[in-house]
């Protein structure tokens, strides 16, 4: 065992990551965390690089690898651009991280094309990786199978839109000359004599409770009769404690496909459990506190100190602190970092030069400034100055808090955040 303190800041998906891989590298890191970030907001498949945006499916062939070299070639300061070998760092490091937390995502192939998943909006979404129980989210086989898949509408369950996704499924159906058939089922459950609006998180618990899911189950399979229609869409609403178990009497039933989540996303409260699980069960040293402030000696930060008033000296700091809703980046009184008061950039560029530039867009799914404002860092993941010198030697920075990776923009999620925390991690090893 490495004995050097080493401390990871952020319990999102990429302080995760670094802290999986520090562990691999024979380190203990302490791991302090103020809470989830937007990790746990995630929908549900990974997503590393989706381009080309079509509602065509002849359209998105393009290999996963080609859709990487397209953002490279567009955004020169994405963080792609900083790491060699960035096709084999994605592959080794979301493999480890799939493996590590028991994610049961599909294995990490980066010469097929994006899948084509569809979301509870409605809306068709392309992404790298989709759960493994969930082959069905395949469009491409979905349309080859010939098969019926009946959508489940819940009274009380109004945010799933199942009629757009009604519409979008049929619109490549005729593309492709498929026969598959969809249909809409609408289902009467837990209608009450005060009628309430349920969401994902809500119907889950309550499925869950007293076992209410196999009561459910059971009646779906009545009403569809799974000789007819043995393949069911719904949103994303089979549990969370007992998800596994669910899924399991769900499957003896029929193939189900569930729709990527949308906030407050269950699969990010899946995926942060997960997460806590791999802490308990490593024996990581945890702190659930905020770190406020630091100390450093010339070029190398010696300590943080949290809101409990508990100093930690380190050797070396991965700073995963996320972006807005992580937290990395205060938004009051302008936009600053939150703990180290490192400078922020966007578009290769200090933030305050170019600040008078529009920052958001009227159409929300526009690349949106403000969500590529981070931190510059060099290709050995060290946060720069306005110099663009290193400002902390054994300060490694990963994830969100990155400038120039703009989920919105489509140019990576998860695939940014695991590689980089992968990064991070490795570059520490090297000085510490
Ligand atoms: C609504 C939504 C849906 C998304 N869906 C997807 C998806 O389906 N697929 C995909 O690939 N990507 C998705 N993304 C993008 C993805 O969530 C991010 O790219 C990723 O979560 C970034 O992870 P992170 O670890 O860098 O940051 P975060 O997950 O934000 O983690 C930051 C962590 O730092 C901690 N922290 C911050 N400041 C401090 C401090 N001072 N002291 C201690 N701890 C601190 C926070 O508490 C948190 O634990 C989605 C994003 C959003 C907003």
């Amino acid at each position: 065992m490495k004995d050097k303190k080493v401390v990871v800041i952020g319990a999102g998906i990429a302080g995760i990551t670094a802290v999986i891989k520090l562990k691999e590298l024979g380190y203990e890191p302490i791991l302090i965390t103020k809470g989830a970030g937007s990790s746990a907001m995630f929908s549900g498949s990974v997503d590393i690089a989706s381009l080309i945006e079509s509602k065509h499916l002849k359209d998105i062939k393009i290999p996963v690898k080609e859709q990487i070299k397209l953002v490279q070639n567009r955004n020169s300061n994405h963080p792609y651009n900083k790491i060699t070998n960035v096709l084999s760092v994605l592959t080794e490091s979301i493999n480890l991280v799939n493996d590590k937390l028991n994610l049961n995502f599909t294995k990490l192939n980066l010469n097929r094309p994006n899948y084509i998943i569809p979301t509870q909006t409605g809306y068709l979404k392309e992404s790298a990786l989709i759960k493994t129980h969930s082959l069905g989210f395949d469009l491409e086989k979905i349309m080859e199978s010939n098969d019926n898949y009946g959508i489940l509408n819940f009274t009380l369950f109004n945010n799933f839109f199942y009629e757009n996704l009604l519409h979008n499924l049929n619109l490549i159906k005729k593309e492709q000359n498929s026969k598959s058939n969809f249909f809409i089922i609408n289902f009467d459950f837990l209608r009450r004599s005060t009628d309430v609006n349920l969401r994902n998180f809500n119907f889950a618990n309550i499925i869950e409770d007293n076992n209410l899911y196999i009561e459910l189950i059971n009646k779906i399979s009545e009403i569809i009769k799974p000789e007819k229609i043995n393949n069911i869409i719904s949103p994303a609403i089979w549990g969370i404690e007992k998800y596994n178990e669910i899924n399991t009497f769900l499957n003896s039933k029929f193939n189900i496909i569930e729709t990527l989540s949308s906030t407050p996303s269950i699969e990010g409260i899946r995926l942060q459990k997960k997460i806590n699980q791999y802490i308990k069960d490593n024996n990581i040293t945890i702190l659930n506190e905020k770190v406020v402030k630091f100390k450093h000696k010339k070029s190398n930060v010696i300590s943080i100190t949290t809101n409990k008033n508990n100093e930690i000296y380190t050797s070396g700091i991965v700073l995963a602190t996320g972006k807005f809703i992580g937290g990395g980046i205060n938004t009051i009184n302008g936009y600053s970092e939150s703990i180290f008061n490192l400078p922020l950039f966007y578009n290769g560029k200090p933030l305050f030069e170019n600040f008078k530039e529009p920052m958001f867009e009227n159409d929300y799914f526009k690349k949106h400034q403000a969500f590529s404002i981070g931190l510059k860092v060099n290709d050995r993941f060290q946060a720069l100055g306005i110099d663009n010198k290193v400002i902390y030697k054994n300060l490694f920075v990963a994830g969100n808090i990155i400038a120039d990776y703009n989920y919105i923009a489509r140019e990576g999620g998860f695939g940014v955040a695991i590689s980089t925390g992968y990064k991070a991690a490795k570059l520490l090893s090297q000085i510490v």
